[in-house]
């Protein structure tokens, strides 16, 4: 199979080959800064809008190009994201009081997400057209009704339950026996995104520089010092949204961080343009859609509705995309038998940042390594919270009093003999996978 490859030895995800970035900062590094930010995907170019917002002078340093991490090639689809583990999993951990907290902190974010994007006026074709989760029995069916009746308590929260003579109004399938619409889900294009948020920056005379990795860090007097691959700079303060290139991209003496989260590979191909009536009967209400795998797997139309795009773990932990695009247009015919003769045009993967604790994670190191902040750990949901917490994070490092969100409560932990190489991940995946068979 032949796909559109790109020519600097990245794969070509279907978003970047018809949205062109613009020029970013050629000149050298300056030499000091009011806030540098290691990472330039959502986390670190909205900290960074609203700090130049507020008049503080802001580098961005990013290790590839710009767009080639998680942000510019995700599936685009946003929600609440309640927390992964749920209503249950999350009182046993933190009691009822918190673990709702933690759950408003999804619609938050989600409401937050569609204010900043119409309030700055970026055009990334938002649709919030709701989201369709399938089940494949009864027994499914009533846990998931269960699930999102506890979750009527939260402010905002809403959902309708599609029985089975339901399904063919949502999806052009035979694969779900019944399922869920979310109305608060969308889709968005998120390198139009990226590129938008780069040129704000950019105006507000913001510094992209991208290829430039930061190599390691010091610290000398009250300035944090960045040595990266163009050069040094120093800043008052320093934002790590590095998310899941944290161990990829390490910091040679600031292990924190490496150690905290879990880099798994989520790829993702898309389909050759097909009739619309083909994507009419697919997708009836151009919803965002998943099952309830263990194995996430999630599709939707494109923007312009002419193509399948379709994503789930990568199998290949390198950006190769013959190795997981058979692998996903097996997982996509399952569902859609349809597309058995369908040929993919496009095939690209990323990494997703997973943590021990299944949830993101925001705040600010103490002790000697004051005035680092950081936001990551979105757990493979990270479109609209990254850039919730984005804002969140830049009224910290601003000093503004009204930061505080109940992800701030919770410690950012790793575990003994982790170091940022999730060797463990292959046996939890064959686990998970066990799991989704037996559950059909
Ligand atoms: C294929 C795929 C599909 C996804 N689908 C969805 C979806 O549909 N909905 C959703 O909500 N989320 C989705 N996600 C997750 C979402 O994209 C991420 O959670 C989000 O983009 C994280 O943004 P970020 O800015 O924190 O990280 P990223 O965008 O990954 O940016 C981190 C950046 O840090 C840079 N970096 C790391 N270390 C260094 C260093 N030492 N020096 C310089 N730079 C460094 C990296 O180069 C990278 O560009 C998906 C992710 C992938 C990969």
């Amino acid at each position: 199979m032949t796909y559109n490859t790109a020519q600097n030895g990245f794969a070509l995800p279907y978003w970047h080959d018809h949205v062109s970035m613009p020029q970013l900062s050629q000149e050298a590094l300056p030499e000091s800064v009011d806030c540098a930010i290691v990472g330039a995907g959502f986390t670190g170019l909205c900290v960074a809008l609203h700090l130049l917002q507020a008049e503080r002078s802001v580098v961005l340093l990013d290790a590839m190009p710009l767009g080639q991490g998680a942000s510019g090639k995700n599936g685009g689809m946003v929600g609440p994201s309640l927390h992964k583990l749920g209503l249950d999993g999350l009182k046993n951990i933190y009691g009822e009081d918190q673990a709702y907290a933690i759950l408003q902190e999804g619609m938050h974010a989600i409401n937050y997400f569609q204010q900043f994007i119409s309030a700055q006026g970026l055009d990334c074709d938002l649709h919030m057209t709701g989201r369709f989760t399938g089940v494949h029995n009864q027994q499914q069916l009533d846990e998931l009704a269960l699930k999102c009746e506890q979750f009527e308590r939260l402010d905002g929260f809403k959902y309708k339950l599609i029985e089975p003579h339901q399904v063919h109004q949502e999806i052009g399938s035979e694969h779900y026996y019944g399922g869920m619409v979310y109305h608060q889900d969308g889709g968005l294009h998120p390198y139009k995104l990226v590129t938008q948020l780069a040129q704000k920056v950019m105006q507000l005379g913001g510094q992209i520089f991208d290829q430039t990795e930061v190599l390691a860090l010091s610290k000398s007097a009250d300035k944090h010092r960045l040595h990266s691959s163009k050069g040094q700079i120093t800043a008052k303060q320093l934002v790590i949204a590095t998310n899941g290139y944290s161990k990829r991209f390490e910091l040679a003496n600031q292990p924190h961080f490496k150690r905290r989260v879990i880099p798994l590979t989520s790829a993702m191909i898309a389909t050759e343009e097909l009739p619309p009536a083909t994507i009419n009967e697919l997708f009836p209400k151009a919803r965002m859609h998943g099952g309830n795998h263990r194995l996430v797997q999630y599709y939707r139309p494109s923007p312009d509705g002419k193509r399948v795009l379709f994503g789930a773990r990568g199998i290949d932990f390198w950006d190769r995309p013959s190795h997981n695009s058979a692998n996903l247009k097996k997982l996509m015919t399952n569902i859609f038998p349809q597309l058995g003769d369908t040929k993919i045009d496009y095939s690209w993967c990323g990494k997703v940042a997973y943590t021990f604790d299944h949830g993101p994670h925001i705040g600010q190191l103490t002790s000697n390594q004051e005035n680092i902040y950081y936001a990551m750990g979105y757990c493979g949901s990270g479109v609209a919270r990254s850039t919730y917490l984005a804002s969140r994070l830049a009224k910290q490092i601003l000093g503004e009093t009204d930061f505080h969100t109940a992800f701030h409560d919770l410690p950012f932990n790793s575990r003994p003999f982790y170091n940022g190489k999730p060797w463990f991940m292959p046996l939890v995946l064959k686990w998970h996978g066990v799991l989704d068979r037996l559950g059909r």
